[in-house]
């Protein structure tokens, strides 16, 4: 079916063949395992990529959004997720978020990003992607508990603490609130679907009548939502991203947390080693298991081998070995102020410390080693290794 639909002439075919999909899709969520939905995708990644494709966002689809009634009235719920890139030589927090904090938080997406009247709910939680639910069926069970508290007006879910994974300290990580949107069928949910009809609203100048861009309202989210998040994020550098439909928000949070974590890196590694950025050098290498699944990028003084430090730069979504990688990691090494740097082009396999489970990193030889930061006094709550 979703080789159907990827082939599909029309969009009323389309519409045929995502009906079709949604069914059996639920079906498998309904029986509480992915194996099913995992093996079938599997199968598609070698000998469809279209209809891969279309299968991954169906599946999104289906667990992210759907239609409940209550009291003879059809709601559309969105599970949406508001995230943040942070990082701190100290820890980063998670978990609960006290009730005055978060109603902070919800008068600011009412204010700045979300349709004018949306119901919303809010879990009392700060995930780190450790404590996301792991799998389909579990992040379906999620938004199924937010969908329905939503739909009755309900503004905060509560999470049970005990239940939350553990999570694993960085430098620099995201961090993730979790809510749903409930809405009369057919309304707006976010702010920059909302269009002004003729007539009304002059102010809005452009011709479309749509009264906010996605990068207006992301402005206005920065600077009105991190005061109101700031309680959340002590001894933190932090940014906000768009809020935005669970799946699309944590892609995005994944692709910009890349550059992100190489400036606080670079950053770290400057202001603990008291040396500027060109004095560091870069080594970047491909990594593969089956196919290409990551660059690893090193960070040695100039004029030495020892890798002081490392970072992981995972491929996302749809990227693959076809993708510009390597000149979005260069272009980021750039900005860092990174002018050494060395392309390795060897097919690295992913390799792991056997002890503590860190990513081996390539050093300017072209061997994969542990990195070794320079134990001094101030450094030790980092998670270095
Ligand atoms: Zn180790």
């Amino acid at each position: 079916m979703a080789a159907g639909l990827a082939a599909s002439g029309s969009r009323i075919e389309d519409a045929f063949w995502e009906n079709r999909l949604a069914e059996k899709i639920h079906a498998q969520l309904r029986t509480g395992d992915d194996q099913n939905l995992e093996a079938a995708l599997d199968q598609l990644y070698e000998s469809d990529p279209a209809g891969y494709g279309e299968f991954i966002y169906a599946i999104e689809a289906a667990i992210e959004c759907s239609i409940l009634t209550r009291e003879d009235r059809g709601y559309d719920v969105l599970m949406f997720a508001v995230p943040v890139l942070t990082w701190s030589r100290f820890s980063i927090p998670s978990g609960p978020v006290a009730g005055p904090v978060l109603a902070n938080v919800r008068v600011q997406l009412e204010a700045h990003v979300l349709a004018a009247n949306v119901q919303f709910v809010l879990a009392n939680c700060l995930f780190s992607p450790d404590q996301l639910p792991r799998g389909y069926h579990l992040t379906h069970e999620l938004a199924d508990k937010l969908w329905k508290a939503a739909v009755t007006g309900e503004r905060e879910l509560h999470m049970n603490p005990r239940q939350l994974a553990e999570t694993g300290r960085f430098l620099s990580d995201t961090r993730y609130l979790l809510g749903a949107i409930a809405v009369p069928q057919g309304k707006p949910m976010f702010r920059w679907q909302e269009i002004g009809r003729t007539g009304e609203d002059k102010s809005a100048g452009n011709s479309s009548g749509i009264k906010f861009s996605k990068q207006e309202i992301l402005l206005a989210w920065r600077s009105q939502g991190t005061e109101a998040l700031r309680p959340l994020f002590q001894g933190c550098a932090f940014e906000l991203l768009i809020p935005d439909g669970f799946f699309s928000a944590w892609r995005m949070a994944d692709r910009l947390a890349r550059p992100y974590s190489m400036h606080a890196t670079v950053e770290f590694l400057q202001s603990t080693l008291n040396i500027s950025a060109n004095r560091l050098r870069a080594v970047i290498a491909p990594f593969y298991d089956q196919w290409l699944e990551e660059y690893r990028v090193s960070f040695t003084l100039k004029d030495r081998d020892d890798v002081l430090y490392g970072i992981v730069w995972a491929l996302v979504g749809d990227e693959d070995e076809n993708s510009d990688t390597v000149t979005q990691i260069e272009t980021a090494l750039q900005e860092c102020g990174i002018m050494h740097t060395t392309l390795l082009d060897n097919r690295f396999l992913l390799e792991y410390c056997e002890e503590c489970g860190a990513p081996l990193f390539p050093n300017p030889e072209g061997e994969v080693v542990h990195a070794e930061f320079p134990e001094e006094g101030e450094v030790t709550p980092v998670h270095l290794h």
